[in-house]
């Protein structure tokens, strides 16, 4: 079945919304690490690449149905911010309206018919979720630090812990 053109630009859009959230995290992780906090630096280059795989389901997704890819150009992330609580803070708030245009492209697959795409686009629900989380929980500790460099170097090193998944 012909992938329909209006979906097919939604999907082109939402690739290209995933490829500007990786550049985004990967001005963070600049930030984290001219600040010197080389555990979040580290989080978020791995969020960054988490977010590069997300654009590459949904490129899958469009070749293997014959779709073309469009990509767009990416604008200069922010690379500095008020303080760390403002970085993860607005990356809460990215992650909250991936999760609208995700429920978005769910909304069009139903319009369109395109239920192929309703498994790969139930993934994104979940991992959305899962997102919105652990940012919460983020924004939750560092808060907790209140800004206190000791407290906020031994948070950098718990999540210097984590790895691409
Ligand atoms: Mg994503």
């Amino acid at each position: 079945m012909k992938l329909n053109a209006a979906f097919e630009t939604a999907l082109n859009a939402q690739i290209n919304a995933e490829l500007a959230a990786s550049h985004t995290y990967l001005g963070m992780a600049a930030y984290f690490d001219a600040i010197d906090l080389p555990g979040f630096a580290s989080w978020f280059r791995a969020q960054s690449q988490e977010e590069t795989d997300h654009a590459m389901r949904l490129y899958d997704f469009v070749v293997k149905r014959g779709g073309k890819i469009t990509l767009t150009g990416l604008k200069e992330p922010l690379q500095s911010f008020a303080d760390p609580l403002d970085a993860i803070t607005s990356a809460l708030a990215m992650e909250q309206s991936v999760t609208a245009q995700i429920h978005a492209l769910f909304e069009l697959s139903q319009e369109h018919k395109e239920y192929s795409a309703q498994s790969l686009l139930t993934w994104f629900l979940d991992e959305q979720t899962e997102e919105e989380d652990s940012f919460q929980n983020i924004v939750a500790l560092t808060k907790a630090a209140k800004g206190d460099s000791w407290n906020l170097r031994l948070l950098d090193k718990d999540l210097a812990g984590r790895s691409a998944a």
